[in-house]
């Protein structure tokens, strides 16, 4: 195996939505590398099912998507962000059907679909359910068009390189465990989200947030980390992984039934089952809470709905449900919340510059204020695409000559074989997570969480594998999200206290910035 150039002009941490697309857009002016952890497959993009937002059909208007955006972001969207969104949307979109991306159309009319706290159909979406990995093909594909562009999968990032206050490189440490070091004119941060934080998550195992630790470590601000988006229906099987029911099937008509088989979302919000995620997922867990059954679920019920219709436009839904001796269109399907966005991340302006000179960050590990306190449906990949591709121009025009790249032997560090004390440390982090610092939250139970993880924090300080500085990372992440939550004494968007339950506007109308072991809101 080659190993990675030890310079470049352009480094692209994240071969997501984000990352490939910013990557074209760097491509004109300078060697791009582009790396990630495992395949190129593996990322939240690859696993997006709903589809991607854009102001674009007959009925619709830029204005109505803001609208529903800064609604959806109960008063925290930063309002630039967000019209940059929706107003770039349409020629991204454009682009990536000339890039060959083959949305779903009825003869040669696209066809949008609806999600929760939209008002218009305004959502495109590629093979049903397959929006994200058909994005990921084209902008792939793209990207290997461009010979300026070379990607390396199973480059895991461990750290950034600073110099003279300039992010200026990246230690690498290669699939075999052999460490190196790659420096550039600019580092842009495209590793996606960190679902892996909690014990339940939609999100892949490589969704450890990397990026936003290792920014973080380096000096940069982080923002907004207190807002972890739920997903109100991700598959509850004990055995199986917590696979998305995407909020499309809400949107065809599905209702959620309690134990009872009542349906319960109309008495919690007048949108029903399409109100927005926060108020779905916190729904659920009281239903569970004051359910007389042992162990008691909720249920996505999609019976009275059309079976061939469901079948054709949720394939990859149907099919993995199918694996799982659940047939979607007969049976009710067990379900329950978890982790599955994070609005928050690496502090950025609408370039795409984080706080740092020299990084650059986009995407989910990018908090430009666009989401606010919770995000829209189907404006994630959407970000990624509009805010990649600016980070990219951004990165292109203050391009600067690359520090040379180090001469320095490689070090071979252990890959493995798995080690059962990093991974005990992540569950006991991941269960911690999920118990203090999830859906519901409190003034104490947040520090105890923080006080238990500054006990268990010893035992993540020398990482020597890969996975020990994810563990590493999940420790800081997790860390940062409980810090914010206990600092925000209010209940906004997807970050809910019960011992503050309301907004306080006067206080808290603000993000809140965390650098160091210093926390403020502005
Ligand atoms: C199940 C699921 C369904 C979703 N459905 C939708 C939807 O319908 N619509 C929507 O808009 N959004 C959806 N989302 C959210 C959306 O998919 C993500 O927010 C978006 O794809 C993030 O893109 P990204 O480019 O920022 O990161 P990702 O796509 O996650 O890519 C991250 C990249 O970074 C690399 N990486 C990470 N750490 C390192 C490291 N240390 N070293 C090297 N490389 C690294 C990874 O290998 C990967 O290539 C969904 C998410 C999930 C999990």
């Amino acid at each position: 195996m080659e190993s990675a150039p030890s310079q470049t002009d352009f480094l692209v941490i994240g071969a997501g939505v984000a990352g490939l697309r910013a990557a074209v857009e760097l491509a004109a002016a300078g060697t791009v590398l582009v790396l990630a952890k495992r395949e190129v497959t593996d990322s939240n993009t690859q696993w997006a099912q709903g589809g991607i937002a854009a102001a674009l059909s007959d009925e619709d208007e830029i204005s109505l998507h803001l609208q529903d955006t800064l609604e959806a972001g109960d008063g925290l969207c930063n309002p630039q962000a967000a019209k940059v969104l929706v107003e770039d949307a349409p020629e991204r979109i454009d682009e990536l059907i000339q890039w060959g991306t083959e949305f779903d159309r009825q003869g040669t009319k696209l066809t949008f679909g609806r999600e929760g706290a939209h008002s218009r159909n305004r959502i495109l979406h590629a093979h049903g359910d397959s929006t994200g990995r058909e994005i990921l093909r084209a902008l792939y594909a793209k990207s290997q068009t461009l010979k300026n562009i070379s990607v390396r999968e199973f480059e895991f990032s461990a750290n950034l390189i600073v110099q003279n206050g300039r992010v200026c490189g990246v230690h690498l440490i290669n699939e075999k465990g052999e460490q190196q070091q790659t420096t550039a004119s600019a580092v842009l941060l495209a590793t996606g989200g960190m679902g892996q934080i909690y014990r339940n998550t939609t999100n892949p195992a490589v969704a450890t947030g990397d990026g936003v630790a290792m920014a973080f470590r380096a000096g940069a601000e982080v923002s907004d980390m207190e807002f972890i988006q739920f997903h109100p229906t991700a598959l509850y099987l004990k055995s199986a992984p917590r696979f998305l029911l995407s909020e499309a099937l809400r949107g065809e008509g599905a209702y959620l039934r309690n134990i009872e088989l009542d349906r319960f979302m109309p008495k919690y919000h007048p949108m029903g089952e399409l109100a927005p995620r926060d108020v779905v997922a916190r729904a659920i867990v009281h239903e569970l809470e004051v359910s007389s059954v042992k162990d008691p679920l909720v249920y996505l019920d999609l019976t009275h709905l059309d079976a061939d219709y469901i079948k054709k436009r949720f394939p990859r839904i149907y099919s993995t449900c199918m694996q799982l001796n659940i047939d979607i269109t007969a049976d009710l399907i067990p379900i329950r919340p978890a982790a599955h966005y994070a609005m928050g991340g690496v502090r950025t302006d609408l370039e795409g510059r984080c706080t740092l000179p020299g990084l650059y960050a986009a995407g989910e590990a990018a908090a430009t204020g666009v989401h606010g306190a919770n995000r829209l449906a189907s404006n994630s990949l959407l970000e990624g695409l509009v805010f990649g591709a600016r980070a990219g121009k951004t990165m292109r025009d203050e391009l600067r000559h690359a520090p040379a790249g180090s001469s320095e032997p490689n070090r071979a560090v252990s890959n493995g074989p798995i080690d059962t004390a990093t991974e005990a440390v992540i569950g006991e982090l991941q269960d911690l997570m999920w118990q203090d610092v999830g859906i519901v939250r409190s003034g104490p139970r947040l520090k105890a969480a923080i006080e238990q993880l500054s006990r268990i924090a010893p035992r993540m300080a020398h990482p020597q594998t890969r996975r020990a500085h994810e563990a590493q990372n999940l420790h800081a992440l997790g860390l940062l999200v409980a810090r914010s939550a206990l600092a925000r004494e209010e209940s906004r968007g997807a970050h809910y206290r019960t011992d503050f339950p309301a907004h306080d506007d006067a206080k808290f109308l603000k993000h809140s910035i965390v650098k160091g072991d210093s926390i403020r809101f502005a």
